[in-house]
């Protein structure tokens, strides 16, 4: 079994979801006593989320760097960021180590296609809904044409992710109009949406909505899970899509 690197705690709620269905589905897969070879890396997320909002992305480039090669030298055969948005800087993180980098929006990519999708709505913080580096990643690698709610919505989800559910708070008003932004994306054509921020799936989930959805929480735990205990991961530089 290979050893699983997370950088996580952007926010820790989610990170405790990566290492719960981690560990769940390497029992699954294996049985009995076994769990998952983890080296996981957890941020102080405070600092983190004052340089993303001020615009200092090379600043956290730079602590995620350092985060990164700790887990490295920790022993881990790859890497994931448990988060979509700071995939924004995944490019450096990914210089910063000689592991390979299993990127979100490829494994979420890789589900949609499977599914036969071409057309997807898709949530997440502002920063993941309006700039390009998921979307365009999604389309130029997958072909998949991607829909973002309207400004409104887009404000709403990001302040419910950022003031409620990295904290740790349920809100049923907030599920609810989650559920409604959800319909209204599959009204403009979505056939489904990713739940593209890892904390939105301890809000909203498959039994709330027709829509399928797309948590890469799930998704991205699930590829981890695959590529830890895949045998034909002989060259882990072959294994998984190296795009930097
Ligand atoms: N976990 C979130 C995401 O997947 C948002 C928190 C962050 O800014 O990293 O995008």
């Amino acid at each position: 079994m290979k050893t699983i690197g997370l950088l996580g705690g952007m926010s820790w709620e989610s990170t405790l979801t990566y290492y719960r269905v981690i560990n769940e589905g390497v029992k699954k897969r294996l049985g009995g006593l076994h769990s998952a070879k983890i080296v996981l890396y957890s941020v102080d997320f405070d600092p983190i989320e004052k340089l993303q909002h001020s615009g200092d992305w090379e600043g956290t480039a730079n602590i995620l760097s350092q985060a990164a090669r700790q887990i490295e030298t920790g022993g881990a055969d790859f890497l994931l960021i448990c988060t979509n948005t700071m995939h924004k800087v995944a490019e450096s993180i990914a210089a910063a180590v000689t592991i390979p980098l299993v990127h979100v929006a490829d494994a979420t990519g890789e589900a949609l296609r499977l599914a036969g999708l071409q057309r997807v709505g898709l949530l997440g913080t502002a920063f993941t809904m309006e700039e390009d580096f998921y979307k365009a990643r999604l389309k130029e690698t997958f072909g998949i044409d991607v829909l973002i709610p309207d400004e409104d919505d887009r404000r709403m989800v990001h302040e419910v992710i950022y003031k409620e559910l990295c904290l740790g708070n349920i809100n049923s008003a907030s599920k609810q109009t989650f559920v409604e932004i959800v319909d209204r994306l599959a009204g403009q054509g979505a056939q489904g949406v990713i739940l593209g921020c890892t904390e939105i799936g301890l809000l909203i989930n498959q039994g709330d909505t027709m829509v399928p959805l797309y948590d890469t929480t799930l998704i991205h735990a699930g590829k981890a899970v695959d590529l830890a205990l895949s045998e034909a991961m002989e060259s882990k530089r072959e294994a998984v899509s190296l795009p930097f």
